[in-house]
């Protein structure tokens, strides 16, 4: 099954096939400060089972072989790319068509989490980073 994902003003839009490599949320302060949110959340897939549909989005280096890529109009982030990720790519869950679906299944850098959000779930929770679930 084929799932999509756009952009907030829908110029940006993606979509893969098969079946996802990770599905977590972020507590990092650069996935914070990138999304301007207390957290986030994403899903990996290979690299060759996705397509960027729509625009072309713009990347920025938010730090030595990270690529992170945003809508050029509205300014939405849409995805990550690294380098100690190679052949994947990290897609934002909330820019799903049916965010609904998506179903985080453990937490990364939980040690920078802002004191102030509190999550109730019983998820695996690392405080750096984790091996691909
Ligand atoms: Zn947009
Ligand atoms: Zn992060």
């Amino acid at each position: 099954m084929t799932k999509r994902g756009h952009c907030l003003c829908g110029a940006v839009t993606w979509e893969y096939d098969g079946k996802e490599t990770w599905a977590c949320y972020c507590h990092c302060e650069d996935c914070r400060r990138n999304c301007a949110a207390p957290v986030t959340a994403f899903i990996g897939v290979r690299i060759e089972s996705f397509r960027w549909t729509g625009a072309t989005a713009k990347s920025y280096a938010s730090s030595p072989g990270v690529q992170r890529h945003f809508c050029n109009t509205c300014g939405t982030p849409m995805a990550f790319q690294a380098e100690h990720y190679a052949g994947e790519i990290h897609l934002y869950a909330a820019t799903l068509d049916a965010p609904e679906t998506f179903e985080p299944k453990f937490h990364v850098h939980y040690a920078q989490r802002l004191p102030w959000l509190h999550l109730n779930d019983n998820l695996p929770k690392h405080d750096g980073s984790a091996d691909q679930a």
